[in-house]
This record gives structure tokens, C-alpha cells and sequence, in this order.
């Protein structure tokens, strides 16, 4: 197990693009991080150069401390997972998670201990004389990450490992990974775009946009508490609605609906009169049942989507949109134009130019 350091890194393209800026992160030993961000944002590069297979331009890399921006792959003790399998598909299962430790000379003896005791971690105990075209993608996928996990690494690298499977194998996956790290308790960095996965496996997330790191937080950091509107959008299913309007008179407004926002602003309320602010809240804060201490807020009902243990309710509200998760018990009638509760403390507000957090 080992834990790891970035300090100020850096990624300059030979071409000259600049693609992260001034990545900042203690890895703390046996923790599981996740870099989430939409395609682009820098989040492989960030990872490859983690793994040795990109120089780092700017910027200090450390594993138990030591400086390792030198080191090659071999000596981070490193493992990977890429999103395409890349198993030999003349193997056997048990070849191709053998293959590492006999390049490594290991003897036969313990390779064959190993691979009986990594493929019973991973449920592939009955596939070992299989060739990995006659596997399921899932099970591909495990043989891969057998591969990975049997050379007992301090630290383990995950590059998007579940975009090739189906949204069912997907879950099962999940939480096979998941158990995956509490056994072999390696450092894990994974990237996805998926913020489910991020949610769902992480200890700590770190969410990228653009080459830059926006937070970094345990899942329920940043879901309760985003710094700007950029992180609020992205973590949460379906998304954090918002509404931008200019504050007038400590309110913003549109159409009939008015909502205050003094209260929350505090003492900076006057200093936003005129400027423009995003009022934001989750699907599932606003209520249709009446709530105490709620801002009101009036709209029509133009679409709901059953989804069995909840439903998604899609509301306009003098042209604001919005969607409101509620419980298959109370489905509004289409059309019907309705008034919705807010709970005051569930409210945020971003400054409309810079969509930092107030
Ligand atoms: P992500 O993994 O978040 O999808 P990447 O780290 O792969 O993003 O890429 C970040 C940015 O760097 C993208 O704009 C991509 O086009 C660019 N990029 C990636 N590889 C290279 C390269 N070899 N040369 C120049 N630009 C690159």
C-alpha cells in the first residue's frame, strides 16, 4: 500500500495544449479516488501520468514521499486497468492472469496458488481453462482486473473499466469492485464520467472540468455542499435544478413566482440588488405536500415519469424548468398547475458571474 502525492501538476502537450493546470492531491494509503469530470476535462492524462506513461511538465509527483517524476512504470509498483480488456485471446483465463507473475519468474507453484486464490476473489474459478472469447464482457473484465490485482501493487489504476459492459453488468461490477478494494485494500485512483460510479465507490472524489480541479470530497461533501454551480450540476440524478435571475427589491422573480432571497444572502444582500444570482435546489427538496419555513413557488405539470420507487415530475414555472423527484404515491395530474414547497435550508445561491457558491 503506498500514498501518494500531487503537488502543482502540470500537463503541457508537445502541441502545446495545456490540459491540467495545477493538480493538488494527498492520497491518503489504501483510499479509493475518484476523478469525474465530462469528457476532456484532463482526467486519463492526470492518471497516465500517475502511472509513468505520460512525463509530467510542471509540477511534483511523490509515492511514500519520495520524489518519483523520474521513475518509470516498473518501479511506481503500479497496476492498470484499461477500458479495453487487452487480454491475449489465445490464452486461458488462468494464462493471461498467470502471464505477469511468469514474466516476473515467479515459481510455478506459487503462480498457481495465486491465480486459484485471485480468481476466486473475482467468482472466476469455473472460467480458468476458458479462452476469453467464450466469456461475457463482464467476466473479460474481472480476468482483466485479476491480471491487475494478482501482482500485489501498492497502487491500483482503474481508466473508465466499466464503459465497455451494460447498464446491468454495470452494477454487479460496481459492487464487485468495491469489495475487490476492501480485499486487497490497494491504493485506488479510477476515472469515469459517470458520476453514479463516482458516487457509489469512492471515498474521495475529485471532479475535473477543463484541465482544472473544481473539489475534492467525499461523495456526500459534495453533493450537500458544491462550490460553484458547475459541481452542483454534475453530482446528483436527475441534476440540481436552477434558476438565474437579477435580485430586485431581495427577490428574484418571473412571471407571478417571486422568491426571496435576502434571508440567504444575508448580509450581502445589498450589495447583490441588481447583480444576478443562481438559485438552485435538488429534485427531491422541493415538496408538493405544504412544509414549514418553504419559499412557494407556482407551476404547471408538464410531464411526469414513472420510474417505479420514485418518479421524476418535470414542472415550468413562467418558463424556469425544473424537475421534482417524487414518490409514485404523489404524481400530480399532467397539465395541473400547482404550488410547490421549498425548504429554506435546502436552498442555494451561486453568484451569477463567477457560479461560486454564496
Ligand atoms: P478525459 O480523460 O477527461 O476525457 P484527457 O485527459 O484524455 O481527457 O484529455 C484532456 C485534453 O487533452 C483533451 O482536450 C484532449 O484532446 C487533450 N489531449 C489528450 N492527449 C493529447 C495529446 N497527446 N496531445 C495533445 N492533446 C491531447
Amino acid at each position: 500500500m503506498a500514498y501518494i502525492t500531487l503537488r502543482d501538476i502540470n500537463k503541457i502537450y508537445p502541441n502545446g495544449y495545456h490540459a491540467v493546470h495545477n493538480f493538488n492531491l494527498d492520497i491518503e494509503k489504501g483510499e479509493f479516488i475518484i476523478f469525474v469530470g465530462p469528457s476532456g476535462c484532463g482526467k486519463s492524462t492526470t492518471l497516465r501520468m500517475i502511472a509513468g506513461l505520460e512525463d509530467i511538465s510542471k509540477g511534483e509527483f511523490l509515492i511514500n514521499g519520495q520524489r518519483a517524476n523520474e521513475w518509470g512504470p516498473q518501479q511506481r509498483e503500479i497496476a492498470m486497468v484499461f477500458q479495453s480488456y487487452a487480454l491475449y485471446p489465445q490464452m486461458t483465463v488462468f494464462d493471461n492472469i498467470a502471464f505477469g507473475l511468469e514474466l516476473m519468474g515467479v515459481d510455478e507453484e506459487e503462480i498457481e496458488a495465486r491465480v486459484k486464490k485471485t480468481a476466486a476473489i473475482l467468482g472466476l474459478t469455473d472460467y480458468l481453462d476458458r479462452l476469453p472469447r467464450a466469456l461475457s464482457g463482464g467476466q473479460r473484465q474481472r480476468v482483466a482486473i485479476g491480471r491487475a490485482i494478482i501482482r500485489k501493487v501498492g497502487i491500483f489504476l482503474m481508466d473508465e473499466p466499466l464503459s465497455n459492459l451494460d447498464a446491468k453488468q454495470r452494477v454487479t461490477m460496481r459492487s464487485e469492485i468495491s469489495q475487490i478494494h476492501k480485499s486487497t485494500g490497494a491504493t485506488t485512483i479510477y476515472v469515469t464520467h459517470d458520476q453514479t460510479e463516482a458516487m457509489t465507490l469512492a471515498d474521495r472524489i475529485v471532479v475535473m472540468k477543463d484541465g482544472y480541479v473544481q473539489q475534492i470530497g467525499t461523495p456526500k461533501e459534495l453533493y450537500f455542499n458544491p462550490v460553484n454551480v458547475f459541481v452542483a450540476g454534475f453530482i446528483g440524478e436527475p441534476p440540481m435544478n436552477f434558476i438565474k435571475g437579477k435580485v430586485q427589491g431581495g427577490a428574484i422573480s418571473f412571471g407571478a413566482n417571486k422568491l426571496p432571497v435576502a434571508d440567504k444572502l444575508g448580509s450581502k444582500a445589498n450589495s447583490y440588488e441588481g447583480k444576478e444570482v443562481v438559485f438552485g435546489f435538488r429534485p427531491e427538496a422541493i415538496s408538493i405536500q405544504p412544509v414549514s419555513d418553504a419559499l412557494t413557488l407556482t407551476a404547471q405539470v408538464e410531464l411526469t415519469e414513472m420510474l417505479g420507487d420514485n418518479a421524476n415530475v418535470y414542472i415550468d414555472a413562467n418558463g424556469q424548468k425544473a424537475i421534482l423527484k417524487v414518490t409514485p404515491h404523489e404524481i400530480p395530474a399532467m397539465d395541473e398547475a400547482l404550488t410547490f414547497y421549498l425548504p429554506t435550508d435546502q436552498i442555494y445561491l451561486f453568484d451569477g458571474e463567477t457560479e461560486k457558491v454564496l
